[in-house]
């Protein structure tokens, strides 16, 4: 038999191995257009920056290695310009030379891969504009970089390659702008996982433009300037072009051979085209879907080498073998972030409307009291119907790989949500936990579908109106780092003394850091006959990932103030050594409380250097150095390890804007006094500030302490004393009087009824409004034992407290009121 084979890298040289590997006697031509074959494409960005020093490892067999180990005639610098199915031969192009021939097959292979888009822009073919495809174009690129010519340049498209790219370019000390016309990267992705990876480029000093194209290039002296439709200009040394590939289909198409609806190589499951006696596999093969059913275009090494054993088995024994699709497996490595998916994404599952549900989970990598735990993201999507899991994505620092290897094997093997919660995974604490992330992932789409919670997704949360509470059930240090807008907080430990606050008739979104408290919250309300209640997936930090324009913002503020060489030392201004705490593995709030607590017990100008494996850590610390004044000097986020430096400082310096900006700027008031007119006034203060977004305590002391009795109270038993004050002092807000004019009460009737007439609210409406609008209401139960008063005598979302309370809410307070 004489086989010939197109294309001699991932898919062709599988292909010529296994063939020799079945077929000792058979004559095996291989040809390939370029000088190399079996090279690690895969490497070659890796190459270029540097990470892989030797361009000999790229090779993972040279021509002649190949051709003396399996006697395969390799035909290099030759392409194949035309095939002639029914005459079984091709023709040649010696591509030095110019000379043409022509050779016979018994069976003919094409693995011709794909080709870069190199779409028609004016300007596409200036000098070095770039794409990144073999080892020659790798050679291009490398003395272009490695000669110091490039000291900026322009990726555009933010795929695998192009983010690959990024950070390798990056890695030579080059300016890198990604350029997305989609308004995320990494297609695979849904959008807030993608936030993810939009963070970490912003993080590492990546320009990202998204929702943007190119709309020419323009020469400027030795540079490009690539002109972007919304009118922004870019000039840099070079541009790389990575907006995807095209498969290389023309042989075959003038061959005549079938061309799939996604323009690739139509193959039955044998990987047989439309000729029996031509197979075709790789990049340029139309591929069934393994989730949609569906026709795709999957450019993938994996199934490329796979499909190469396939093909040959089915040349050699006749069709035994079937490909059963692909599901997209894939990992990629964005900086220190590891990013990976398989299956379908939800734009692929409503694209082609097919029902799904979601869950968002943020386990640690390992068992959180083990060094290094570090927690990743994983969204699954599965079928509201059954549970099959129908696509993953995980994204993290650590144990990705083995978590989408676990999860795409459940996919793959059409399994369901239950058997994710099943799968038996080995477990120490270096490795995993006891219950590994992807039980934890396959727990959570069990609740989800047995309906013992409901769940909603951050863009729901986006599209809520009044008529939904969203309540954060995370401690209140936690809620103070950042917290949704207009959310209630009541933490989870307390929720059960505020159930009578929360509203019956409105919406419920319970929320915590990461989906589990909010989960526990809303187990309780629904025990207790709350009957719309829904988490929301993935909590605040699914939530503030998704929602932040990372391509704005800043992604954490050092403090001006620092001198970057005093914080290279281990020593403090003071001469001491640094304090040094280990908050690694303690998720939100708890890196937080740590620094807290030995942040107290610093001198003024003391520095301590906290670790933390919470990646959120690096925006909390930088958020509670700016609520406490405290300065931060340093923040250093490598492969998810968060180590900063903080100083103590107490008074804000004006030259420190970054402290000036981060004032506190939550409202307090002292309501000390029980008359009518100043009860009004505390109320309409208290609305006010809350209408401005800001956070109200309002501290109810002595006379107070009557403007927030119930009406209608329950009988209690009270000392004489306590019976006394009850007599003489009003009973609730609707007994209370005017400091002037009152003429025995007619000065409040008169007061109650003028407002009524100009339609101003009551002090009952006023303060119904404030509790709506979240106020915190304290009274002081140092003033309730003095005057007798029983808590059960209060409203009922007034909490008890002591001074120290109101002195913990005043600290994060610019203002503070006495009435
Ligand atoms: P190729 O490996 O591209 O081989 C096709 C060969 O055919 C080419 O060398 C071409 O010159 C030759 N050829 C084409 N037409 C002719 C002709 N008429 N005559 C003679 N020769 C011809 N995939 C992953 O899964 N993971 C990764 O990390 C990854 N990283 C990548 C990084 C880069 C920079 C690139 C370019 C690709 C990467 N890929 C990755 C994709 C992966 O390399 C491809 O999916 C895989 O190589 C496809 O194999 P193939 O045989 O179909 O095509």
């Amino acid at each position: 038999m004489k086989y010939v084979i197109v294309g001699g890298v991932a898919g062709g040289a599988s292909v010529a191995a296994r063939l020799r590997r079945l077929d000792e006697k058979a004559e095996i031509i291989l040809f390939e257009r370029g000088s190399y074959v079996s090279y690690a494409n895969c490497g070659l960005p890796y190459y270029i920056g540097g990470e892989i020093k030797e361009r000999q490892k790229l090779f993972v067999q040279t021509v002649k290695g190949f051709m003396d180990k399996f006697r395969v005639d390799i035909r290099i610098e030759q392409e194949v310009t035309s095939v002639s199915p029914d005459a079984k031969t091709i023709e040649v192009k010696k591509i030095v030379s110019g000379e043409i021939y022509s050779e016979t097959f018994d069976k003919l292979v094409l693995s011709p891969g794909a080709e870069p888009l190199k779409p028609n822009i004016p300007g596409i073919q200036l000098p070095n504009i770039f794409t990144l495809r073999s080892v020659s174009d790798t050679d291009v690129i490398k003395n272009f970089v490695s000669a110091g010519k490039a000291k900026s340049a322009v990726i555009v498209g933010g795929g695998f390659i192009g983010l690959e790219m990024a950070e390798n370019l990056h890695a030579q000390g080059i300016d890198v702008t990604v350029v997305e016309m989609a308004d995320q990267v990494m297609a695979p992705l849904d959008f807030s996982m993608a936030q993810i990876v939009h963070e970490k480029l912003v993080e590492k000093g990546v320009n990202l433009i998204l929702s943007d194209g190119v709309e020419r290039f323009d020469k400027r002296g030795a540079q490009i300037t690539v002109c972007l439709k919304s009118g922004e200009t870019i000039s840099v040394d070079m541009v790389l072009l990575s907006i995807g590939v095209r498969p290389e289909t023309k042989l075959a198409m003038d061959a005549g051979l079938k061309i799939g609806i996604t323009r690739g190589i139509s193959v039955n499951e044998y990987m047989q085209t439309s000729n029996p006696d031509i197979y075709a596999l790789g990049d340029a093969v139309e591929v069934v879907h393994g989730v949609t059913g569906k026709p795709a275009l999957i450019p993938l090494a994996g199934p490329a080498n796979k499909q190469g054993r396939i093909v040959a088995d089915n040349i050699v024994s006749g069709n035994k073998f079937v490909y059963k699709g692909t599901i997209g497996t894939s990992i990629v490595k964005i900086f220190d972030l590891t990013v990976a998916a398989a299956g379908a994404n939800a734009k692929m599952l409503r694209r082609e409307e097919i029902p799904y549900l979601s869950s968002f989970t943020h386990p640690s990598s390992h068992a959180g009291y083990y060094p290094g735990a570090i927690p990743m993201t994983i969204k699954i999507l599965f079928s509201p119907k059954g549970g099959s899991l129908l696509g993953a994505q995980v994204v993290g620092y650590d144990g990705v790989d083995k978590r989408i290897e676990m999860l795409a094997q459940v996919i793959q093997r059409k399994g369901t949500v239950y058997d994710l919660a099943e799968l038996e995974q080995a477990y120490a604490p270096p490795y995993s936990s006891a219950k590994d992330p992807v039980n934890m992932a396959g727990f959570v789409a069990e609740n989800i579908l047995e309906g013992k919670v409901k769940t909603l997704s951050w863009r729901d949360v986006r599209k809520n109106d009044e008529n939904v509470m969203i309540l954060d059930v995370r401690t209140r240090d936690e809620f103070r780092l950042g917290s949704i807008p207009g959310s209630v907080n009541i933490p989870l430990d307390e929720l059960r003394e505020h159930l009578n606050e929360l509203p019956r008739d409105k919406d419920i979104i319970a929320t915590c850091a990461v989906g589990q408290r909010g989960y526990l919250a809303c187990r309780i309300l629904m025990q207790k006959g709350f009957q719309h209640i829904s988490n929301l997936s993935g909590g605040y930090k699914t939530w503030f990932i998704a929602t932040t324009n990372w391509t704005k913002e800043e992604p954490t503020t050092i403090c001006p103030c620092n001198a970057s060489d005093e914080v290279s030392s281990n020593v403090d201004v003071c001469g001491c050594k640094m304090v040094e705490i280990d908050a690694c593995g303690l998720m939100c709030p708890g890196p937080i409380m740590k620094l807290k607590q030995s942040y107290g017990e610093l001198e003024e100008g003391g520095r301590l250097i906290i670790t933390a494996t919470d990646p959120a850590f690096s925006k909390d610390v930088s958020s509670w150095c700016k609520i406490t004044g405290a300065k931060l000097l340093d923040v250093d986020n490598n492969k998810g390890t968060v180590k900063a430096v903080v100083e103590k400082s107490q008074k804000p310096s004006s030259k420190c804007e970054m402290r000036a900006e981060g004032l506190p700027d939550n409202k307090t008031l002292i309501v000390f006094s029980d008359d009518l007119d100043k009860a009004l006034a505390s109320f309409v203060i208290a609305n006010g500030a809350l209408a401005a977004g800001k956070k109200v305590t309002m501290f109810f002391t002595f006379w107070g302490l009557n403007i927030i009795k119930k009406k209608n109270k329950p009988v209690i038993k009270k000392d004489l004393f306590g019976k006394m004050f009850s007599w003489m002092l009003p009973g609730h807000s609707g007994k209370l009087t005017l400091s002037k004019l009152n003429m025995m009460g007619m000065g409040s009737w008169m007061m109650r009824y003028i407002m009524k007439q100009k339609g101003i609210d009551s002090l009952e409406s006023l303060m119904q409004q404030a509790i709506d609008g979240g106020t915190e209401m304290i009274a002081c139960t140092m003033s309730m034992d003095v005057m007798g008063v029983k808590p059960e005598e209060l409203l009922d979302n007034v909490q008890l407290g002591g001074v120290a309370s109101y002195l913990e809410r005043a600290e994060d307070a610019n203002m503070n009121l006495f009435i």
